[in-house]
């Protein structure tokens, strides 16, 4: 499909990397220098390291790095802003043919970036990094990690297995991401929703080689509910669901309440009254919130404005 030889944009969010930064800087530069020499990217390809805001070195030595060396570009966001963002912010400002995003620690390995510009050249606008193997994780993350995935498939929310944010995007479909005007931002869910023809490469997580992970327990959490809260209305269908199953159950309780009530002796006095608008007015409530949820998930729908479509092929338009 393309003929020339692209340029490729590396985006790389940092926080607090100073002990990984110098391997990362000279393993990107080498991998660039070598791809350039085998002809599949081209000299104005650059790297672009997004420092979030770091209490550490990280900012000096990017600067400094940059300084010397124009294939490098430092961004300092004005504080941290979180991992979705600061990546963000960079794919917002690379101008190359294609970005691969990938983080500071090399966990995933940036020798994939090859295979993933070749899944480019064959036509493919997204390339999706693929973890086939997590030997490096442990158990808890694994199964809570894998676990979130098919929780999400069961919400209607259409992810990749095992892809985090190690991907690449060819121009165009860059540019359609970048209509999602969203602030909640959950990318590798966006990216799903951009679609055009997309491939994976997969490759084995390596365990982090320095400095520790930026992303504790409690962070891990609330990222994953934001994924679910911002592509998915499930939950607010789900107390429709109970709304209508609780509503049966009380009807029939209610019916019982009277049988007992009118038909034997065994009714303690106020028992009756004080049962029968419990069981209504819960269910009712219960009713009543499951429509008001399904009218938030259509508010909910609108205000994100995302685009309606993406054209990817189109034959014999006249201008
Ligand atoms: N990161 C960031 N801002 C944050 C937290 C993390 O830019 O607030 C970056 C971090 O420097 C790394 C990437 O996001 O390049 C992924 O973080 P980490 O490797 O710590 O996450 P893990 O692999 O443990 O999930
Ligand atoms: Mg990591």
């Amino acid at each position: 499909m393309t003929t020339h030889i692209p340029s490729l944009a590396v985006v790389i969010p940092c926080y607090n990397e100073e002990e990984m930064l110098p391997k990362t800087l000279a393993t990107m530069l080498a991998l660039r220098d070598a791809m350039i020499a085998k002809g599949k990217i081209n000299q104005d390809s650059k790297i672009y390291l997004v420092d979030d805001g770091s209490k550490d070195k990280t900012w000096k030595i990017l600067n400094e790095e940059a300084a010397n060396n124009s294939a490098l570009v430092a961004i300092k966001l004005s504080r941290n802003k979180g991992h979705q963002n600061a990546l963000y912010a960079g794919l917002c400002t690379t101008t190359e043919d294609i970005t691969v995003s990938i983080d500071a620690d090399l966990q995933d390995d940036p020798q994939n970036i090859e295979l993933m510009v070749d899944e480019y050249l064959k036509g493919h606008d997204v390339v999706y990094g693929v973890r086939s193997a997590r030997h490096t994780d442990t158990f808890f993350k694994r199964f809570t990690a894998e676990g979130y995935y098919h929780l999400m498939k069961k919400m209607g929310v259409d992810l990749v297995f095992n892809h985090a944010d190690f991907r690449l995007l060819s121009r165009r479909a860059l540019d359609s991401l970048k209509q999602y005007g969203e602030a909640n931002l959950f990318l590798r869910g966006l990216v799903r929703e951009v679609g055009y023809p997309s491939s994976t490469v997969e490759y084995e997580r390596q365990a982090r080689e320095a400095g520790e992970s930026k992303y504790p327990l409690k962070k891990m959490l609330s990222f994953a509910w934001k994924g679910i809260t911002a592509f998915s209305t499930a939950p607010l269908r789900m107390i429709t669901v109970l709304g209508i199953l609780s509503g049966f159950a009380s009807f029939s309780l209610i019916v019982w309440v009277l049988i007992v009530r009118f038909f034997t002796d065994s009714a303690t006095p106020g028992w009756a009254s004080v049962l029968l608008p419990l069981l209504f007015i819960g269910s009712v409530q219960l009713l009543c919130l499951g429509i008001i949820g399904e009218y938030l998930s259509k508010i909910y729908e609108e205000v994100k404005k995302r685009p309606k479509f993406h054209i990817s092929d189109i034959v014999n338009k006249k201008d």
